[in-house]
């Protein structure tokens, strides 16, 4: 972009002619399904918060607890002084949790990727990723200076071919294959086990960023790994954030005990950043413990994902092969997913339209999620108003 006003504008009004200009709203109310944005009260469908968490009163209370002991800010890394009590007890709930060896937190998901991916990979390596990774994994990718390749959404076939064509000289690189655990925008679970058994073969690092499955799939919510039945030996690195199901702020990434130590030594969004505050770490503690125990969360979840997809079927709405929390309609054009978006926020219905370059272009989309605060009757309201707008 120049530094001259008319570049400027002249992007900016260009974006609003493709319907791609984004702007923020303001919420004046905690993440719930009722909320107050813009002055009006709407019905949500479209947050991360999958289990209700991020204003459970439980974890209010650890988090203020914490402040009274820990104060606010961290006030330095984890490597300097900033790593609390709360800290190392969350990385070992996470680590028992999930089942590995050891886990490391991280400020976000974003750099949690960044760091992991850039600490592994060095300029030159081979990068394999999903066609539909989440940017923060492409942008990792991009910024390790590996040669990325990304195969076809899903496609085995397709990442088998791309092995196939690896140069001689290049065989001997180190390889690494990421992908999305549950994908962010089309709620369709990574085909892990075929991935895993690759990965063995050509003796890669295989990473899964969870974001979306943590806390949501697996018999106590330990993710997809938990729901297929994978180990740390099939699945080395696992990544999943704490922004999402748990309701909390930052990310993990969970593997061996030595895997873990090696990210201490070398990666760089987890050394040269301010560790998270002590009283996240508390409250995502109790959140760990409320996703063990409230079986009924989960539970709800599936039966309210399922009163939508036979309600969308009756109204021959066509919905994406999803079984979780994710259930986008892709309409395809950008205009009309706003379009859309729009008449149901008349209706105080907010499902945000997802338009390129987060979806490939001609397919965006409504992307509609639900939360275990949901009701039925509010999977009927949104059922009725977008038979009305469709
Ligand atoms: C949300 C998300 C991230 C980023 O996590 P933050 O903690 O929000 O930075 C990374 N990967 C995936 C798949 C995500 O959905």
């Amino acid at each position: 972009m120049r530094n001259d006003p008319a570049s400027i504008k002249a992007f900016l009004s260009e974006r609003k002619k493709q319907s791609l200009y984004r702007s923020l709203r303001v919420s004046q109310s905690a993440q719930q399904p009722v909320m107050f944005i813009d002055g009006k009260e709407c019905l949500n469908f479209c947050s991360n918060d999958y289990l209700g968490l991020a204003n459970h009163p439980e974890i209010i209370t650890s988090f203020k607890t914490a402040a009274d002991v820990y104060g606010v800010g961290s006030g330095a890394s984890h490597l300097i002084n900033g790593h609390s009590k709360e800290h190392q007890k969350l990385e070992d709930a996470i680590a028992e949790f999930t089942g590995r060896d050891n886990a490391l937190l991280f400020s976000n998901g974003y750099m949690a990727n960044m760091g992991v991916i850039n600490a592994l990979l060095n300029r030159g390596d081979l990068l394999f990723q999903d066609r539909l990774n989440h940017a923060s994994l492409i942008d990792a990718g991009l910024l390790s200076k590996a040669k990325m390749q990304r195969y076809q959404h899903n496609d085995m076939n397709h990442l088998l071919k791309l092995y196939a064509k690896i140069s001689e000289e290049d065989k001997s690189r180190n390889s690494m294959l990421v992908t999305d655990g549950v994908f962010s925008m089309d709620g369709d679970e990574a085909a892990i086990r075929e991935l895993s058994n690759l990965s063995k073969k050509h003796q890669a690092w295989l990473m899964v960023d969870d974001a979306h499955g943590f806390g949501v799939l697996g018999e106590t919510g330990a993710g997809l790994l938990q729901q297929e039945n994978l180990s740390q030996d099939d699945i080395p690195i696992l990544m999943a954030t704490l922004g999402k199901a748990c309701g909390t702020s930052g990310a993990f990434v969970a593997g061996s005990h030595d895997l873990i130590e090696y990210l201490k030594q070398t990666a760089r969004t987890f050394i040269y950043t301010t560790a998270l505050p002590s009283s996240i770490a508390a409250a995502t503690l109790t959140s760990l413990k409320i996703i063990q125990n409230d079986t009924w969360r989960r539970e709800h979840l599936r039966a309210l994902i399922s009163r939508f997809k036979s309600g969308a079927e009756q109204l021959e709405i066509q919905l994406m092969p999803s079984n979780t929390a994710i259930q986008p309609i892709v309409v395809g054009s950008t205009a009309k997913a706003v379009e859309l978006s729009n008449a149901l926020e008349d209706q105080n219905i907010l499902v945000t339209a997802i338009r390129p370059p987060t979806v490939p272009d001609g397919s965006s989309r409504l992307r509609v999620t639900f939360s275990a605060n949901h009701t039925f009757d509010h999977v009927d309201m949104l059922l009725s108003a977008l038979n009305k707008v469709c």
